[in-house]
């Protein structure tokens, strides 16, 4: 067997890769392209793919595909061959730069959110030399970003890509202004931490709601949950310690810096972590992992969940998007530093993030907001809807301090004064015990944990990247004319901490008590649900900040804030016709017919012993066939209202529906049916209950 650093990255063309095969002049035109985001020419483009086809092939590629994220939120691809006619009736395999630069999937299949309307239908994709190809299967993978032919972008990964320039252009200005002329570029980096359940897959498919919604939408508890806290950190059983050592063994073939694995809090619940990355291969190699962890459980006979909410009752999942900015020589722009100038620095960009999550609070949760992840936040498992940011305590002393002018108790009792002198070393504190809080400073990144687990990460690193890029201009701005930078500095920081206090919460963020403070006291957002947020995307604020950065273009936000509604509306309507589907052709008929056992056996006993009231199965009837009336009417009102959501024509106004009339229903329907689940025998129930399906691997 190969040893592991043998096997790492053994399907990609990664700078190994590129240094060997490519000649001299042709690798470092390429690495300054992926470094610093310089252009790329075709004679540079000719020589790679010609590398890149005779590796893959020699790996075992018999296609290649441009891969993209279109606004799905999954991966596309379409593959061709490499397979070109040759004059003696065989074929010869190429490969030309041109193709590896551009490619036209037909695009109008894909959601464009009215872009199409406005707009040419075809797209086309764009090879993103920062993100290494690799191979699946037999087929070579080109990261692409998916765009119009006008250029609008339809896909995840080109905004994403701007929002890291917008950041870099901004965050250098700064750095100049501190006198770090050596810098190049300013990158984020992000480690997103995953969670996912893992179950049968016998089971999986007994159950429909599991197979058309990736929840279950009914469900009675099982009796034991996760109470215990037993199922957190234990051992893990050997058939998903096979199945992780499986999903590693792949991931590290594709170069995915798989890290850590343990259980989660929930049975069945596991959670996977890689080494931080790039943000946007950190986004590319998220999308992989979440396909690659569903395809290998299938091997083991197992499906790996990766909804928020599968299971009422127990956690549901999510995923950490851990953040950081770092220069190109190394230096992580979050990271306190040595020198009080240096922690002056690190206090800027600080209060750039402070700035940029209370200003655009309702980006972060747009971000987030899918119809899955509304089960899970504000639910006491995730961080509530509102958006606030942990420091912990030492760093928010000092923020403290500078505010009002005051000795910082950690320090000499001098008063702080950024700049020269005065700024304490601090310890880097990077304990952070509180888990309740959306956005939390962990020593030297940030920690965002309201994303959803099957979110794609862009979609926030996107809000953030820019937002933080809105702050920095408006440093950059005011410092690049200031006659006494110091002076200025000082004054702009006290003045974020001052007009941006609100946002910082050390607290714990699952108490309602801080629910009614943020929003009464506070004034923060609570925007509860998807139809409340995303028609905050269109705010005059939001459209303003995210165009004059060149993240998106007007047309592009319209056709987002259209898409998630849809895809919101779509996800839901679908839960309530598998929900009446399930209750009228297995749910009803299996209580029905447990009925008749009862009556049955109730007829029987009392032939024989008269005097015997046979309480249980009359009462057991008596219940379950007043239960049986409710869920048929429960199930024919559900029905009608979601003829009349599915005919409302404009979105927004079909998601207040939905959010109003339609899941408050479904609520309704599962309440009779798990309640009929509890009185009827488990023979006689038509699909795995919630002990089979938590306890079954
Ligand atoms: P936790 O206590 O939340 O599990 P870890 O230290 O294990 O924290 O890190 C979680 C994730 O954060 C990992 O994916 C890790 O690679 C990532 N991470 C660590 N440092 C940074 C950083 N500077 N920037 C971005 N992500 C980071
Ligand atoms: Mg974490």
């Amino acid at each position: 067997m190969k040893q592991l650093p043998e096997t790492f990255g053994a399907l990609v063309f990664d700078d190994r890769v590129m240094k060997s095969m490519l000649p001299a002049k042709v690798y470092a035109s390429l690495r300054h392209t992926i470094d610093e985001n310089a252009s790329l020419d075709l004679t540079v483009a000719n020589a790679v793919a010609a590398a890149m086809k005779e590796w893959a092939v020699k790996n075992g590629a018999t296609h290649f595909t441009h891969w993209f994220q279109p606004l799905t939120g999954i991966t596309a691809e379409k593959h061709d061959s490499f397979i070109s006619p040759a004059p003696d009736g065989g074929v010869i395999m190429e490969f030309s730069g041109k193709e590896l630069i551009q490619g036209e999937p037909d695009a109008s299949s894909f959601p464009s959110g009215g872009l199409r309307a406005t707009f040419e239908a075809r797209g086309y994709t764009a090879w993103d030399p920062t993100s290494y190809a690799f191979i699946k299967g037999k087929t070579l993978c080109i990261p692409t970003a998916f765009c119009a032919y006008g250029g609008e972008a339809l896909d995840k990964k080109t905004p994403l890509l701007r929002s890291m320039q917008a950041l870099n252009r901004q965050a250098m200005r700064i750095l100049k202004l501190f006198g770090n002329t050596d810098v190049k570029c300013v990158k984020t980096s992000v480690g997103p931490e995953q969670e996912y359940f893992l179950i049968d897959r016998e089971l999986y498919k007994q159950r429909k709601d599991l197979v058309f919604t990736g929840r279950t939408l009914f469900g009675a508890p099982a009796p034991k949950g996760q109470e215990l806290d037993d199922h957190y950190f234990g051992v893990i059983k050997p058939r998903v310690q096979a199945y992780m050592e499986e999903l590693n063994e792949e991931l590290w073939k594709l170069g995915i810096l798989a890290k850590t694995e343990h259980n989660e809090v929930a049975p069945s619940q596991h959670e996977l972590a890689p080494i931080y990355t790039t943000t946007n291969v950190a986004a590319d190699h998220n999308q992989l992992t979440m396909e690659i962890m569903q395809k290998v459980a299938l091997k083991h006979g197992l499906v790996c969940l990766l909804h928020e909410k599968p299971f009422a009752g127990v956690n549901g999942s999510g995923k950490h998007n851990n953040w950081s900015i770092a220069t190109d020589t190394g230096v992580n722009l979050l990271s306190p530093g040595e020198t009080p100038y240096e922690n002056a620095q690190f206090l800027l960009f600080l209060c750039a993030v402070i700035k940029a999550v209370d200003d655009y609070q309702d980006l972060l949760r747009i971000a987030v907001a899918t119809a899955g992840n509304d089960h899970r936040l504000g639910a006491n498992e995730a961080p509530p809807a509102v958006v606030s940011i942990f420091l912990g305590d030492e760093l928010t002393a000092i923020l403290e301090a500078i505010e009002k002018d005051e000795p910082y108790q950690g320090a000499e009792k001098e008063v702080m004064k950024l700049g020269v002198h005065a700024l304490p070393k601090f310890k880097k504190d990077a304990t952070d015990r509180n888990r309740t809080s959306p956005f939390a400073f962990t020593g030297n990144k940030f920690e965002f944990r309201m994303l959803g687990s099957a979110n794609s990460i862009s979609c926030t690193n996107i809000m953030l990247n820019a937002a933080v890029a809105e702050s920095l201009k408006i440093y950059a701005d005011r410092l690049e004319t200031a006659d006494d930078f110091e002076t200025v500095l000082h004054e702009m920081i006290r003045k974020t901490i001052k007009d941006h206090k609100r946002i910082l919460f050390n607290g714990n963020g699952y108490d309602e008590a801080w629910i009614k403070e943020a929003t009464e006291v506070r004034h923060l957002m609570n925007l509860r649900t998807t139809p409340d947020a995303i028609p905050h995307l269109l705010d005059p604020k939001n459209v303003k900040m995210l165009l004059s950065h060149k993240v998106f273009t007007e047309a592009e936000l319209r056709s987002r804030h259209e898409i998630t509604l849809e895809n919101y509306c779509k996800a839901v309507l679908i839960e309530a016709n598998t929900m009446a589907d399930m209750a009228k052709k297995e749910i009803l008929p299996a209580v029905s017919g447990y009925c008749g056992k009862l009556a049955a056996v109730a007829a029987a006993k009392q032939a024989v012993l008269p005097n015997v009231p046979c309480a249980y199965e009359t009462d057991t009837l008596d219940a379950l066939s007043t239960l049986a009336d409710q869920i048929a009417e429960r199930t024919s009102v559900l029905k009608t209202v979601t003829g009349i959501v599915k005919a409302i024509d404009d979105v927004k106004q079909q998601g207040y529906a939905i959010r109003d009339d339609l899941l408050p229903l479904m609520d309704e329907l599962r309440e009779s049916c798990d309640k009929a689940e509890t009185l009827t025998a488990k023979e006689d129930w038509p699909f795995p209950t919630y002990d089979d399906l938590l306890f079954g691997v």
